[in-house]
C-alpha cells in the first residue's frame, strides 16, 4: 500500500487553481468564499468515497473511518492561505491527509479509528490565527470579538459558542506541513520530525521623542524617536544573537509619527517579537530587553500576542522515526519556528508534525515550492506512522 502521488498532485493543483480570488499566487483567505468552497470540495470528495463528514458550526471539517469504540488518531491541516500565498502551505497537509484516509480505509483498520481534520482560519486574520483549533479547544472568548469583524467572516457569537470546547478525545493528532525554512534542505532533504513548536511573545513599544523642524533644530537638542528606536532594534538584535538555544527576535513593524521628511520623528511604535521553544527563555528574554529599554528611553509598552511553546509527544515522534526506518527514508528531529494548529491541540492530546523540505525556504509567497519526491517520502512516512497505531 503506497500513496498515489499523482492523485495528490492533481488534487493540490485543483484546489490551488479553482478556488482563487486573485491572479497573483494563491488566495483563499480565512473565512472567504474561496476557503469555504475549497472545504466544500473536500467534503464532496470524501462523500464520493463513502466517507461520512461532520462540519461544526464554524466550518471545521471532520471525516472519520474505522471502528466506533477504538482510539481515534486524527490528522490534517488548513485550507486557507495568506494573501498572494503559495500552493503548499496548509493545503498539502489536507491533501496528504485525504490521501492517507483513502488508503487507511482500504486497509480496514480493526483497533484504531482515523479522522481527517480541516481547520478554518489558520493564517493571521482579524479574528486571530489558528482560529478553528482555538475555538474547539475553548480558547476563544466571544466577548472579545468585534461584531463587524464577525459579520465579515459570516460568523456569529452563537455559532462560535456552539463549536467552542468541542475538542474530541483523540489518541493522537499529526499535521504534515511544509517546513517554510531551510533546515531540511541544508541537511540532505530528510523528512522533518518536529519535537517542539516555538512559542511567541510580542510586545508593542512606543518610543517617545520630540517632534521638531528638521532644518532649524540643532542636532544637540534633538530627541529623535526614530534614532532611539534604531538603537533599540540594534540592541535586540545583538542580545538575541548571544543566546545559544535557537531563540529569535524580530522588529518587523514600525510606525513613525508624524512620518514626514521635514519633521524630526516625535514618536515611533514598534513590534518586538520573540519566538523560542525554550519556555523559560520565552518569559525572561523579552523582560530583560524591556527592562533595559525602560531604563534608557522614555517608552510605553503594551503586551501583544502570547502563544506558549509546546513539545510534541514522544509517542508520535518515535512512531514517526520508526516509520522512516521501516520505509528506509531518512528523518531528522527539528523544532518548528512557525506556529500551527498543532500547537493549540498539543496540551490536549499526543501531537506530532511531519515537515516536508521547502525549496530555498520560500513560503507565504507564490514561489513557495517543494520537490514531489520529498513530499512522497513524507506522506508515506505519515501513512506508515498512522498504520502503526492499528496493531
Ligand atoms: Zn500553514
Amino acid at each position: 500500500m503506497t500513496i498515489h502521488i499523482n492523485r495528490m498532485k492533481e488534487n493540490l493543483d485543483y484546489v490551488g487553481n479553482t478556488f482563487n480570488s486573485d491572479t497573483e499566487g494563491y488566495n483563499r483567505l480565512a473565512f472567504s468564499k474561496e476557503e469555504k468552497d475549497a472545504i466544500n470540495w473536500l467534503e464532496e470528495e470524501l462523500k464520493n468515497n463513502n466517507i461520512s463528514v461532520r462540519r461544526d458550526t464554524i466550518g471545521n471539517l471532520f471525516a472519520r473511518i474505522g471502528p466506533k469504540d477504538k482510539p481515534i488518531y486524527a490528522f490534517g491541516s488548513h485550507l486557507d492561505t495568506v494573501k498572494n500565498g503559495g500552493l503548499y502551505d496548509g493545503a498539502l497537509g489536507v491533501i496528504a491527509g485525504l490521501e492517507c484516509l483513502l488508503q487507511l480505509k482500504k486497509f480496514n483498520p480493526q483497533t484504531a479509528a482515523y479522522e481527517l481534520v480541516c481547520l478554518v482560519g489558520e493564517e493571521g486574520n482579524p479574528l486571530g490565527g489558528t482560529f478553528g483549533s482555538r475555538v474547539i479547544a475553548g480558547q476563544v472568548n466571544t466577548d472579545d470579538l468585534d461584531e463587524d469583524i464577525l459579520q465579515a467572516a459570516e460568523l456569529t457569537k452563537e455559532l462560535i459558542q456552539e463549536a467552542s470546547n468541542t475538542i474530541e478525545n483523540y489518541a493522537g493528532f499529526i499535521e504534515l506541513h511544509i517546513e517554510q525554512g531551510t533546515v531540511l534542505e541544508r541537511n540532505g532533504n530528510k523528512t522533518g520530525v518536529v519535537t517542539n513548536i516555538a512559542g511567541i511573545v510580542r510586545n508593542h513599544i512606543t518610543v517617545i521623542g520630540e517632534a521638531g523642524h528638521s532644518g532649524t533644530m540643532p542636532m544637540e537638542y534633538r530627541k529623535d524617536a526614530l534614532v532611539m528606536a534604531s538603537e533599540i532594534v540594534q540592541y535586540i538584535n545583538e542580545e538575541v544573537r548571544k543566546l545559544d538555544d535557537g531563540t529569535v527576535a524580530t522588529v518587523g513593524q514600525l510606525e513613525v509619527r508624524p512620518n514626514a521628511a521635514t519633521i524630526i520623528p516625535g514618536e515611533v511604535e514598534m513590534t518586538f517579537e520573540v519566538r523560542s521553544d525554550n519556555k523559560e527563555r520565552l518569559e525572561t528574554f523579552p523582560e530583560e530587553v524591556l527592562s533595559w529599554v525602560r531604563n534608557n528611553y522614555d517608552v510605553k509598552v503594551k503586551p501583544g500576542v502570547r502563544k506558549p511553546a509546546n513539545a510534541m509527544s514522544d509517542k508520535i515522534i518515535e512512531a514517526t522515526e520508526q516509520a522512516g526506518i521501516t520505509l528506509d527514508f531518512p528523518t531528522m528531529r527539528m523544532m518548528s519556528g512557525a506556529n500551527h494548529d498543532t500547537n493549540t491541540l498539543a496540551p490536549f492530546m499526543d501531537t506530532g508534525m511531519i515537515f516536508v523540505p521547502s525549496i530555498d525556504g520560500i513560503s507565504h509567497n507564490p514561489a513557495e515550492k517543494s520537490d514531489w519526491k520529498h513530499i512522497e517520502n513524507a506522506v508515506n512516512i505519515m501513512l506508515e506512522t498512522l498504520k502503526s497505531f492499528d496493531q
